[in-house]
């Protein structure tokens, strides 16, 4: 996961992810407790834990939390109020290499450089959302 603090915080909306402490903590509880970017918080290592949530605590929603399911009177359950993008269960072993090999033999049209980890879901910005 991108660990730039400043653009995770400029890529998040304005708005408070949760209605109250009983639906952050059951969220948290449903999804960080076993997620790896948190596991460093969970063993007393608090400064290395997932910014996402840091982001949560200070009134943003993080772009990396898509809407979860609703029915159809716009009700949610508090365990997947919201699906993380980075999500990644702690068991689930090492991650992918960084930057991904490109395999061999296969041609690349265009250099990589600067593309590495890009989003092809990105956040649309107020401004943008008002005019559509
Ligand atoms: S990456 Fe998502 S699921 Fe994992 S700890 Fe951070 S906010 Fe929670």
């Amino acid at each position: 996961m991108n660990s730039d603090h400043d653009q995770l915080y400029d890529e998040s909306r304005d708005q408070r992810p949760f209605a109250n402490g009983t639906e952050g903590y059951g969220w948290f509880a449903a999804n960080c407790e076993t997620c790896i970017h948190d596991r460093p918080a969970r063993h007393g290592d608090e400064g290395n834990g997932c910014p996402l949530i840091v982001l949560a605590l200070v009134g943003r929603t993080p772009a990396q939390w898509l809407d979860g399911p609703r029915d159809e009177n716009g009700r949610y359950s508090i365990a997947s109020q919201y699906t993380c993008t980075e999500y990644r269960h702690e068991d689930d072993g090492p991650a992918d290499p960084r930057p991904i090999p490109t395999p061999p033999g296969q041609g690349e049209l265009f250099a990589r450089d600067g593309f590495e980890g890009h989003r092809m879901l990105t956040a649309v910005p107020e401004s943008d959302a008002a005019r559509a």
